[in-house]
């Protein structure tokens, strides 16, 4: 049983050549993104505003809110929370060590197999789910500085958005829906940021932007088990009102 692993373990040189070039780029894209996010922080105006008006609604983002990890396959920019089981017997809340936590955050975006797993405990009674108020950036999906710096904001919107209803975006699809649509129309993604940056008109400002955002709404309202099937709808449900919702700014951000 254990001489096949043994021959692996011998005769893998190759291998193991191809695992330092994946490690080095690992830290070289680790690196790449912490300087993002310490950029965005320092000097992205939209970020810095997020940040102070969490701190004023009540919602100081926890040290290091923001993490850059190594997302493995999941072709995501980033993402928000990390869906966790509070564990419903009595002594355990000291049980989950920094170190488990760590291990958790580090799997990034949780594969929908374990969503589905912690989903179904939950409706069984025996566990209740939170999301954490944490920020992944996934490192080596990062097109560039301002693709790092929109996902932070988009992120930073859901972080506003938990802190000021009492959103319940696992179990409620159209809280999920909604805070997407914000999340993507006030983050940039749809291109508004840069095309204003490059002094240009937006002359298509609705329609465009409004197809876009809806698109990429859906597709995160997807990502959640509870929500994919419907997603369509729950966004079209959501649409109006959270696509006119600004808050905190008191316009969309890209047409000041
Ligand atoms: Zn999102």
């Amino acid at each position: 049983m254990s001489s096949a692993s043994q021959d692996n373990a011998v005769g893998d040189a190759g291998g193991t050549e191809a695992k330092r070039m994946a490690d080095e780029k690992t830290a070289k894209d680790n690196e790449t993104c912490e300087k993002y996010v310490k950029n965005g922080l320092n000097r992205n105006v939209t970020v810095q505003f997020l940040y102070e008006r969490l701190l004023q609604m009540g919602c100081a983002p926890p040290k290091n809110m923001i993490r850059c990890l190594d997302c493995k396959d999941s072709q995501r920019a980033g993402g928000f929370g990390v869906v966790e089981e509070i564990d419903m017997s009595a002594t355990a809340a000291s049980t989950t060590t920094d170190k488990q936590k760590s291990d958790q955050y580090s799997k990034c975006a949780q594969t929908k197999q374990e969503i589905d797993t912690l989903l179904a405990k939950e409706r069984d009674g025996d566990a209740k789910l939170r999301l954490l108020p944490q920020i992944y950036l996934c490192q080596q999906h990062l097109r560039n500085e301002t693709h790092a710096h929109e996902s932070m904001v988009h992120e930073l919107i859901h972080a506003v958005d938990m802190c000021r209803t009492k959103m319940d975006p696992i179990n409620n699809c159209i809280h999920l829906a909604c805070t997407e649509i914000r999340a993507e129309n006030l983050s940039g993604e749809c291109h508004w940021l840069r095309e204003v940056q490059n002094g240009r008109m937006l002359t298509d400002f609705l329609g465009h932007g409004a197809k876009c955002v809806k698109r990429r709404a859906q597709l995160s309202v997807k990502a959640n088990p509870n929500c994919a099937e419907k997603a369509e709808e729950y966004v079209e449900a959501a649409f109006e009102r959270c696509y006119k919702d600004t808050f905190p700014f008191d316009r969309h951000p890209n047409l000041r």
